[in-house]
C-alpha cells in the first residue's frame, strides 16, 4: 500500500460504513466480488497496485465457482474481464482574483482538450 499516499501525501475514502465490505464500501458476501465500479475499491486498489482494478482483480478472491457465475454473468451483459475502468483525462485553466468576493474567487477559464 501506498501508491497515492506516497505521490499525494493522503488516501481517499479510506473508511468504509459499518456492516459493510472494508474494501469495497458494498454489503456482499465475504465470497463474492467487489464492486469493480465502487470508488472507494478504485482508490485503495490503486493505492497498492498504482493502477485502476479490473472485474478479474474484483473476483481475485472469490472460488472457482463463484468466479464462473460472475465471468458468464459479465460477459451476458459485454462487460469485458480484464478491461480498467474507463478514465477520461481532463485539464483546464483555473484563474483565481483575489479582491473578488468568496463566492467568484476561483473560476475556470476555460477547457483544454488534449
Ligand atoms: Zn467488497
Amino acid at each position: 500500500m501506498g501508491y497515492i499516499q506516497e505521490r499525494f501525501g493522503m488516501m481517499l475514502l479510506p473508511k468504509t460504513k459499518p456492516g459493510t465490505c472494508p474494501m469495497c464500501g458494498r454489503k456482499h458476501e465475504e465470497g463474492w466480488p467487489h464492486d469493480r465500479d465502487s470508488l472507494c475499491y478504485q482508490y485503495k486498489f490503486y493505492d497498492e497496485h498504482g493502477r485502476w482494478p479490473s472485474w478479474a482483480d474484483a473476483m481475485a478472491h472469490c472460488s472457482d465457482a463463484v468466479k464462473a457465475y460472475w465471468k458468464e454473468q459479465l460477459a451476458a451483459r459485454g462487460i469485458p474481464l480484464e478491461a480498467e475502468p474507463e478514465t477520461v483525462t481532463m485539464s483546464f485553466e483555473v484563474k483565481a482574483d483575489h479582491n473578488a468576493p468568496p463566492a467568484a474567487i476561483v473560476t475556470v477559464e476555460k477547457e483544454v482538450k488534449s
